[in-house]
């Protein structure tokens, strides 16, 4: 059987999801005969321009970068955004907080003039983008769930209810309980609530829930004496792009 070739791209970025895929191990063995990875920076040095599959990681901050994915994105028959930096702009976002002039001076300096800077775009804001996995970084199990849909061609849509329902189903005691706060009740489940089944808090890394039940959130807010501005700013820290329409 003539095996899909795959290739990763990644654009701005910690690289924290190729280091994910390159640790897969035996997760990784129940893909390997379906495809040929064609390059993968972070563990080859071979490059391609024929690939079947583009599975990108970062979102897009330079126009050099959305001349580069319109490129992929015209050699891929599918593509792929994982990561929640490709996915929904994610940490990178908080650069549109700021003008962009000043940002790009506070960063570079004297230099700023020579460095090519936009705001952050999820890859979706820039070309069409087949299958999206977020997560900071992905979870492995979905990022395979994804992987083997694309293969076969089979849809995969990412859960769009709160991350506290698979919380309650692994019986986690609610950090709210605890005195602590957690962004659980209006981010998108799918990660099988990985972080406070490990003794942690919910960042929101996966992005918000499209409809999030507010008079339910109001309650929580006012019993814990939460202010919705601190649940704004955290929030923040990953959904800022979501605010910025289709780049054009
Ligand atoms: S989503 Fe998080 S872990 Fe993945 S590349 Fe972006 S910053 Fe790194
Ligand atoms: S710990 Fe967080 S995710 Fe879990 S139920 Fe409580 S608020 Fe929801
Ligand atoms: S629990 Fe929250 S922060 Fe942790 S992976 Fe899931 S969505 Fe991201």
């Amino acid at each position: 059987m003539k095996k899909v070739k795959v290739a990763f791209f990644d654009f701005t970025c910690c690289e924290g999801c190729q280091l994910q895929v390159a640790n897969m191990g035996e997760m990784l063995l129940d893909v390997l005969d379906l495809i040929e990875v064609v390059e993968f920076r972070e563990v080859m040095s071979e490059k391609s321009n024929d690939y079947d599959v583009a599975i990108v990681e970062g979102s897009i901050t330079t126009s050099h970068a959305v001349e580069r994915i319109k490129k992929i994105r015209k050699t891929a028959k599918v593509l792929i955004a994982y990561g929640s930096c490709a996915a929904i702009g994610g940490i990178n976002g908080m650069k549109n907080n700021f003008k962009l002039k000043e940002i790009r001076e506070y960063v570079y300096q004297k230099d700023a003039k020579h460095f090519d800077t936009i705001p952050t775009h999820a890859v979706h804001q820039v070309v069409p983008v087949d299958y999206t996995v977020p997560g900071c970084p992905v979870y492995i199990p979905e990022f395979i769930q994804v992987l083997k849909a694309a293969l076969s061609g089979l849809p995969y849509n990412v859960p769009d209810n709160a991350v506290c329902v698979e919380c309650k189903l692994n019986e986690n005691e609610c950090m709210f309980d605890k005195g602590v706060t957690c962004l659980g009740p209006i981010t998108r489940a799918g990660c099988n609530s990985w972080c406070i089944n490990n003794g942690n808090i919910c960042y929101g890394c996966r992005g918000m829930v499209s409809n999030p039940a507010e008079n339910g959130q109001k309650d929580i807010l006012e019993k814990h004496k939460i202010s919705l501005e601190w649940i704004e700013n955290k929030m923040n820290m990953y959904n800022k792009s979501r605010e910025l329409g289709e780049l054009k």
